[in-house]
């Protein structure tokens, strides 16, 4: 099976957020399955100074008309070796900011053009206009910066087309243009309409991925659900409940070679999973130094690795300070995101630094030593396509606090009394986004924590989980194997 997997952000050369996991990992996990799968991603300036074994393999000429050459380089991901392309085009790609915002935090005003670019580049290396001999039999693209890929295929009636499976990470970002970027696009106007990629007179590349794909997946059983009706859907909700059929929900994995305590050298201490509870003490013991918590054993710590946005429920956990801290417990916060609610949380901190201690900003090293060190991990987020940390914090003995969203739902199990006797509780769940289902699921934690034997028993649950990316790759290949067994054809 030979698929092309296109995205426009791959760990660890890029990542703003969960697709760069998903994007590192998932094609690795492929390649141990014997799929030939190879890698698309623009070529930032990170991207093209850490790629390993670079050579030009092709000279995609100027398909947009902006008096700059596109190059194909061949290369390896660092780490797992995955063969990648990288779309060489400094014209588009080398600039001083993240990949999608300059310095000041704007969208780069040609984004329509950059992603443009990474979506006709995916097509044309599935079609026989190719310049390079290998061509997958599926085409696999993500989220709105990919979108457009099946577009051109649709567009182009190539006479051996792949199949072709869009995945959705988020669906909150849909890639609105306007319309007058579609002739500089090369797309027709035939395919601006209602039933094509016109979204309230706009051209969506989201949309152009859901509609054209042949079928359509995402992160979680729950989320694939959720977004066939509003507010999930994001105003695409009609179009996914009428591909209901076509759309399915594969979870993503942890990629337990970064995110496995026994092996991490972020740590202060390492440890097992039979003695994770004296490793986690020791890291607890460093991290309470490290941030100048009170030195407290006894003191429920309660981690937050995130972006601080409202979607992830940030503003939440500041409600809940109060509560959480005439419960005597800690808060160790990780993260960045919208100003305020950085402001609010580093004025948090500065207002009980015994309790509450912040840093505003991303840092991979913090990440795993709050896993570590925590208690319970916080996961208020209104919605969660997937959710990632969850894993983590299972395989860390580190208890999950989540709202019953998405992913969250799906892999998180409540504790009650049956649960917890049964071996089965994994974690606290709410059912409603409130503040007063999110401040009782943190008075349940922290009472059960002072429960040791019962504490040690969601805790053994959780490590015992596995989220591993093979069962999930296992599940793309059937859903490849799928798309190849049948006519190849489009939702059009
Ligand atoms: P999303 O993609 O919506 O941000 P996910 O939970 O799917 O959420 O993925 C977030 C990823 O980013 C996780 O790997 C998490 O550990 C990481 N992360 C988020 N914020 C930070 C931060 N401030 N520092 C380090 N890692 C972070």
């Amino acid at each position: 099976m030979r698929v092309l997997f296109a995205s426009s952000e791959v760990f660890p050369l890029v990542k703003t957020g969960g697709l760069a996991d998903v994007s590192g990992a998932l094609p690795a996990a492929l390649g141990a399955i014997n799929v030939d799968v190879r890698v698309l991603l623009p070529g930032y300036p990170a991207a093209m100074d850490a790629a390993q074994g670079k050579r030009q393999v092709a000279n995609l000429g100027d398909p947009f008309g902006i008096d700059a050459e596109t190059k194909l380089i061949s290369a390896k991901l660092p780490g797992s070796g995955v063969p990648m392309w990288l779309i060489d085009c400094p014209a588009l790609f080398d600039r001083a900011g993240g990949p999608y915002l300059d310095a000041t935090g704007a969208d780069y005003a040609d984004n329509a053009v950059r992603f443009g670019l990474l979506s006709w580049a995916a097509a044309l290396l599935s079609t026989e206009g190719s310049p390079l001999k290998w061509r997958p039999q599926v085409l696999h693209a993500n989220d709105w910066q990919t979108g457009l890929a099946a577009a051109y295929l649709h567009a182009w009636k190539p006479a051996e087309k792949p199949g072709s499976l869009f995945t959705i990470h988020n669906i909150a970002y849909q890639g609105l243009v306007t319309k007058d970027w579609l002739p500089r696009l090369n797309l027709p106007w035939e395919m601006y309409q209602i039933d094509g990629l016109e979204y309230y007179d706009n051209v969506s590349f989201l949309k152009a991925g859901l509609f054209y794909s042949d079928r359509i997946s995402t992160v979680s059983r729950r989320y694939a659900k959720e977004i066939q009706a509003a507010p999930f859907g994001s105003g695409m909700e009609g179009l996914l409940a009428e591909r209901a059929g076509d759309l399915s929900g594969i979870l993503n994995g942890a990629d337990y070679s970064i995110w496995n305590p026994a092996e991490d050298k972020l740590l202060a201490t390492r440890y097992a999973a039979a003695d994770y509870v004296a490793g986690k003490a020791a890291n607890k013991a460093a991290l309470q130094a490290e941030l100048g918590l009170d030195q407290d054993p006894d003191a429920p710590l309660l981690v937050v690795v995130s972006r601080l946005a409202d979607i992830k429920g940030m503003d939440l956990v500041l409600e809940a300070l109060p509560l959480i801290l005439r419960q005597g417990a800690q808060l160790a916060v990780v993260g960045a995101g919208d100003r305020s609610l950085e402001d609010a949380f580093r004025a948090a901190a500065a207002n009980a630094p015994r309790q509450v201690a912040v840093e505003i900003g991303y840092s991979e090293a913090l990440a795993h030593r709050l896993m570590a060190a925590g208690d319970m991990l916080l996961l208020p987020s209104r919605y969660e396509p997937c959710g990632l940390t969850q894993f983590y914090a299972f395989r860390y003995g580190t208890v999950p606090i989540a709202h019953a969203t998405g992913g969250l739902a799906d892999t998180v199990a409540d504790t009650s009394y049956d649960s917890l006797m049964t071996g089965t509780a994994t974690g606290f769940v709410f059912e409603h986004a409130s503040l007063g289902a999110f401040q009782w699921c943190i008075e349940r934690a922290t009472e059960l924590f002072r429960q040791k034997d019962n504490w040690r028993r969601i805790q053994a649950a959780g490590i015992a989980q596995d989220f591993s990316w093979k069962r999930s790759a296992e599940r793309y290949l059937a859903h490849y194997e799928a798309l190849t067994q049948q006519p190849a054809g489009t939702a059009a």
